[in-house]
């Protein structure tokens, strides 16, 4: 909240954004991790599921992730942090697309997974027409049904909640359509991953119902910090020693590379100093080519924020 002066009469304006993330789970960790990014300190207690940051006017709601498109489709909450794969069921549930109840702000290239068909490893698999007749039990009906229509397969559908992994071996369908990231699970139940149905990953999705003007601006402010810090996540800063002559074929190796800053080295007429911000990663064989090209003391730093 914050106060304002109108005339002679005080004012108290909502200008608070509320964001729902998980509670515990796959979600959690990174979630605190954008906000403690974007320089929002939110520190809930044991059993809290309500909790306001002090430093940023941000208020977190601690909810199991299933509920988070409603939430925030609803306005109950003005942004979320949850992955594509529940969208995309809600979604087809509705029989709309991923983006119609809630605008996806960013993709934020954590909880990266794949909606995947897996067999027993004793199923000969050839191909999708292995499936013919097959009952795949899965928590996700509507990707899954859409899938089974797009390919045109006639496969049936068992809806589980939960423990997914389980259903071959207690009889209750002969393959799953369940979440994979290592394959380790599916390993453990003896299953072998066949198809992948939907790849998924986190997103930062924002409600449609309009914000007081006073919400509004908060709500660019955490975008914009949001903005900057995947941009920063994602970008390297290098500094390097050259040739003059090869100034031009350096460049060229740097890659997602801004106008790079040139700087005199004092005492040599011969050799530059390059600093680049980078906006991508360098990897050694970057670093190797920089130095076959005459490149000398070569520094990558990571970045920390950004604003453009
Ligand atoms: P909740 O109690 O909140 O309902 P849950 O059991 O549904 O928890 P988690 O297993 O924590 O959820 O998964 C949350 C989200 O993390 C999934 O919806 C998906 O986007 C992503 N996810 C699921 N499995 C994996 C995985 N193996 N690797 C990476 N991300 C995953
Ligand atoms: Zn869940």
């Amino acid at each position: 909240m914050v106060k304002c002066y109108e005339g002679a009469e005080m004012k108290t304006v909502n200008n608070r954004i509320r964001i729902a993330i998980q509670k515990t789970g796959r979600l959690s960790e990174e979630s605190f991790r954008l906000l403690a990014g974007c320089g929002i300190y939110v520190k809930p207690r044991k059993e809290q599921l309500f909790c306001h940051s002090d430093n940023f006017p941000l208020d977190l709601l601690l909810v199991r992730d299933d509920d988070i498109p409603n939430l925030v489709a609803e306005g109950t909450c003005d942004f979320g942090i949850v992955g594509t794969n529940l969208l995309q069921e809600k979604a087809l549930q509705n029989s709309s697309d991923l983006e119609s109840n809630n605008e996806i702000i960013r993709y934020l290239g954590f909880a990266l997974c794949r909606l995947a068909i897996a067999v027993p490893k004793s199923f000969s698999y050839q191909n999708l027409s292995s499936l013919k007749k097959c009952r795949i039990a899965t928590s996700y009906p509507a990707i899954l049904s859409d899938y089974i229509k797009k390919n045109k397969l006639d496969i049936e559908i068992t809806t589980l909640t939960g423990s997914v992994e389980i259903a071959p071996r207690l009889g209750i369908a002969d393959g799953i359509c369940d979440l994979v990231s290592t394959g380790g699970t599916l390993e453990a139940n003896n299953l072998r991953e066949v198809e992948v149905v939907f790849k998924s990953q986190a997103v930062l999705i924002k409600s449609p119902k309009p914000f007081s003007s006073e919400k509004q601006r908060t709500a660019r402010l955490f975008q914009n910090r949001v903005e900057g810090s995947e941009l920063a996540n994602g970008s390297k800063y290098i500094m390097l020693h050259a040739p003059k002559s090869a100034l031009s074929i350096i460049v060229s190796l740097l890659p997602g590379a801004e106008r790079p800053t040139v700087l005199e080295l004092q005492g040599d007429t011969k050799r530059i100093a390059i600093h680049a911000l980078c906006r991508e990663n360098i990897f050694w064989e970057t670093m190797e080519s920089l130095k076959k090209a005459g490149a000398s003391s070569i520094l990558v730093l990571p970045v920390e924020k950004m604003l453009t």
